[in-house]
């Protein structure tokens, strides 16, 4: 059963060479003939076989020539018939091609709207299907791969593992509800207990896993404060590699926050460099602490700058007392270079953001703090997944604390079982899927 067609250019805005519309749902094969002039010929109706052809207005006019590819469903992306068509990759010729498509009776495809479709159609269930987005989104190499491991499976089959065992033991469990007077020694014979244990401890190792792929996804926010000259904006620098940030001697340069987004050892880090926190009566400046004060509030940790050539001043000391309860802070002395013989204390990362030293220290209590284990994720992972495995693990909490009132550990295996198979689709409300595909670009 197909629906009715939708198109969207498919390739990035902008200019490239080939730039690509695609097509998908029913009746394309009388798109095809109009658009191309050309009763549909042999060629087009042979799936994945490239044509060159020429593409054509109502009047026969020439818009573009360019290739036609036909995948025929249910084997394509979506699981209908898809047709994609490879024109010259400039944003004006890309919209005339569109616009064709859409006078011959396509509809704009709705953000995602492909890859839904793929998801309806059962092409690939819904963690596969996020992962579509989460590796156009991929902002380093390991997050790039860890989503293409989940677009391959990897993640689901690591759910669909929790997923069996459970299910068997529900199995069980509901073919006793209704022998209550044995319900004791039948535990026992099915060893209800083991077995949860196991899917217990299996979980948890998923969980880390999870978290793991989250943080490659959302990437670790960085916030850079201090006083004014002690070394933010060279520090950005110096994590960056390269002279992003202004760093000049004058006090109170960095007015507004610059932001750069870099990676330690595959994970994203976001830096966000600051104004100075200090006293001032120059509106612009004092703008841009108010502005501090909020990335502090929104960032993951509070990178806190101090000259190494002093101990903490008073307006240092000021910082420390009104940074929000919970921040997560890093002491770090910078210009170690400057102060031959100074010792600081443990917790304190000594660095010289002018020489580098240090800074890759920096770098791995950045990445401890972010719970990051070395080696790769095993798939990318969201926020909803996260909340769907600790929900699980809860339900079976619950679940081994029930014992042995048979039909509340019924009932929360069950409830366990439903968050597992919201994370693959199985079990999953509307509004949750609109929200899930809306997020994506157009043309996906
Ligand atoms: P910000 O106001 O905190 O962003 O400080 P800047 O990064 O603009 O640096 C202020 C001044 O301190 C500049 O002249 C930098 O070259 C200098 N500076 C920053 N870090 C170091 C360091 O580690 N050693 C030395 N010797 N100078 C530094
Ligand atoms: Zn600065």
């Amino acid at each position: 059963m197909q629906n009715p067609p939708i198109a969207a250019i498919a390739t990035a805005p902008g200019r490239g060479g080939v730039g690509i519309v695609r097509l998908s749902g029913a009746g394309l094969a009388s798109l095809i003939e109009q658009l191309t002039g050309k009763p549909q010929s042999a060629s087009f109706a042979q799936p994945r076989v490239a044509t060159l052809t020429h593409f054509v207005d109502d009047a026969g006019q020439v818009l573009d020539e360019g290739l036609l590819i036909y995948f025929a469903g249910p084997h394509s992306f979506t699981g209908e018939d898809v047709i994609e068509l490879q024109g010259h990759g400039g944003p004006v010729v890309m919209q005339l091609l569109l616009s064709r498509c859409l006078d011959l009776g396509a509809r704009l495809a709705e953000p995602g709207e492909f890859t839904r479709r793929a998801f309806l159609n059962g092409k690939l269930d819904l963690a596969q299907a996020e992962a579509v987005a989460d590796l156009i989104n991929a902002s380093t190499a390991t997050a790039a791969r860890s989503a293409v491991r989940s677009l391959q499976g990897e993640f689901s089959k690591a759910i669909d593992a929790l997923i069996q065992p459970l299910i068997e033991l529900r199995a069980l469990i509901e073919a006793t509800l209704d022998f209550p007077e044995e319900e004791v020694d039948f535990l026992k014979s099915i060893q209800a207990e083991s077995r949860l244990s196991g899917i217990r401890e299996a979980l948890t190792h998923v969980q880390a896993s999870a978290r793991q792929g989250k943080l490659l996804q959302d990437g670790l926010t960085v916030v850079l404060i201090g006083q004014p000259n002690v070394g933010k904006s060279s520090l950005l620098n110096a994590l960056a590699g390269e002279d992003l940030a202004i760093v000049t001697p004058v006090a109170g340069t960095t007015r507004d926050v610059v932001r750069a987004h870099l990676q330690i050892e595959g994970v994203p880090l976001h830096v966000i460099d600051t104004a100075g926190l200090h006293e001032t009566t120059d509106e612009v400046e004092r703008l841009g602490i108010k502005r501090t004060w909020n990335e502090i509030q929104k960032a993951d940790v509070a990178v806190l700058l101090t000259d190494a050539q002093h101990g903490l001043t008073a307006a240092e000391e000021a910082i420390i007392a009104r940074l929000p309860e919970g921040t997560t802070r890093v002491m770090v002395q910078n210009k170690i270079d400057l102060a031959a013989g100074v010792v600081s204390e443990a917790s304190v990362v000594a660095i010289s953001a002018k020489t580098g030293a240090g800074v890759d220290q920096l770098r791995a209590r950045l990445l401890q703090i972010a719970g990051w284990q070395p080696g790769e994720s095993l798939f990318i992972a969201r926020e909803r997944h996260i909340r769907a495995l600790s929900d699980a693990a809860d339900h079976l909490a619950t679940a081994e604390a029930a014992l042995p009132a048979l039909e509340l550990f019924a009932e929360e295996l069950r409830l366990a079982h439903k968050a597992l198979q919201s994370i693959t689709g199985e079990y999953t409300p509307d509004d949750l899927l609109g929200d899930i595909f809306s997020r994506f670009c157009i043309g996906k």
